[in-house]
């Protein structure tokens, strides 16, 4: 990738769209373009010398508009968000195939040189996350496919689009399983967010209103593990400046509880809460963990920001929406 190559970052309004741009920036690309539907007053960084469009990328002809003229493509747009809203909205989650087919077909035609698809650890088989003890995912665990409905599916899907376009047409991918990212900048209310970015925001809200308990989403013994978002940026670009082409974990492989969350947010804030369990929430699988081996070997390194303190940043950011009276849209 040369400095001048023309990028286009779809989604660049959402989070990590938000944060790929300000680091491409920073290292001294001088060509981007940033699309994502959301007007422009709602998208978390917009970013000065970035050439800025809302364009449906779900629609085939603002696809050819978005991509035209572009050789490097990071594709981070879909319909997403934390379990409360991919249980609820799986034909809304599915629907984002089209902004990945459209993005593909229109890269044929650009002859776009390298192509970056945003994957999810939601394609790996359910079976395999059915206890909180997971000693990781593996790559290889995607099949038999059992990937979490919806959500999960399209992005299977879409990694296997990837895959034939480039045994078809010749085009260069990259797929990266993203493991639960998080950090500033990101959705935090609003029913699209993240157990860390909810936890900061009930911990926050219940120390600036004087309250002593918060709802906790299930038992609170489901596991994650949680990428913070220098570690996603870190990877995408570690990834395409590799030659590796499968699909592949970026992820922490730290597994911990929702209670064990709950307990390192307490402990920034400096407040104690009780804690009621929503048994009836949704609550996705039992537990995820990333295996990093693959990455290890492919890339020479593994996520491994630390989780106190990414949660505080998390949780300073989240603290001072609230007290600027602001709602992330
Ligand atoms: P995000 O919701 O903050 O960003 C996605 C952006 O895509 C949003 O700004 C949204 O407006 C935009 N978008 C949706 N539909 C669009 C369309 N039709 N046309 C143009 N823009 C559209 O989410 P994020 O956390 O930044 O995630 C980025 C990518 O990474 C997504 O593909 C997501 O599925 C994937 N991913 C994220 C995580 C995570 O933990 N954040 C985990 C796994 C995978």
């Amino acid at each position: 990738m040369n400095l001048n190559s023309p990028i286009l970052v779809a989604g660049a309004g959402g989070f990590i769209g938000g944060w790929l741009v300000k680091d491409l920036l920073s290292r001294g690309f001088t060509d981007i373009r940033g699309v994502d539907k959301k007007p422009l007053h709602e998208w978390y960084q917009i970013h000065v010398g970035v050439e800025n469009h809302v364009l449906d990328l779900s629609l085939l002809e603002k696809c050819q508009e978005a991509m035209r003229g572009r050789k490097i493509i990071y594709n981070l747009a879909a319909d997403m968000g934390g379990m409360g809203f991919i249980e609820n909205n799986k034909a809304l989650c599915m629907l984002s195939v089209f902004i990945n087919t459209h993005l593909l077909s229109c890269a044929i035609i650009e002859k776009v040189e390298l192509f970056f698809f945003a994957s999810s650890a939601c394609i790996y088989n359910q079976s395999m996350q059915q206890n909180t003890e997971n000693s990781g995912l593996r790559e290889v665990d995607a099949y038999p496919a059992d990937p979490e409905d919806g959500y999960g599916w399209e992005k299977l899907f879409s990694e296997r689009m990837c895959r034939h376009f480039m045994e078809d047409f010749g085009l260069n991918v990259r797929i990266a399983r993203f493991h639960n990212v998080y950090g500033p900048f990101g959705t935090w209310d609003g029913g699209r967010e993240k157990a860390p970015a909810a936890i900061c925001r009930k911990i926050a809200q219940a120390k600036i209103n004087s309250e002593t308990s918060i709802e906790v989403w299930g038992d609170g013994n489901q596991t994650r593990s949680f990428t913070y978002i220098s570690d996603a940026i870190f990877g995408i670009n570690a990834l395409m400046k590799s030659d590796y082409y499968k699909p592949i974990n970026i992820g922490s492989d730290r597994l911990i509880s929702v209670n064990g969350l709950v307990d390192i947010v307490q402990t920034i804030s400096g407040i104690k809460v009780d804690r009621t369990y929503n048994l009836l929430a949704p609550k996705g699988v039992r537990g995820r963990n990333s295996d990093n081996s693959l990455i290890k070997e492919k890339l020479g390194w593994a996520p491994d920001h630390d989780l106190v303190d990414g949660l505080k940043s998390t949780y300073d950011w989240i603290h001072t929406q609230i007290l600027a009276g602001k709602e992330s849209l």
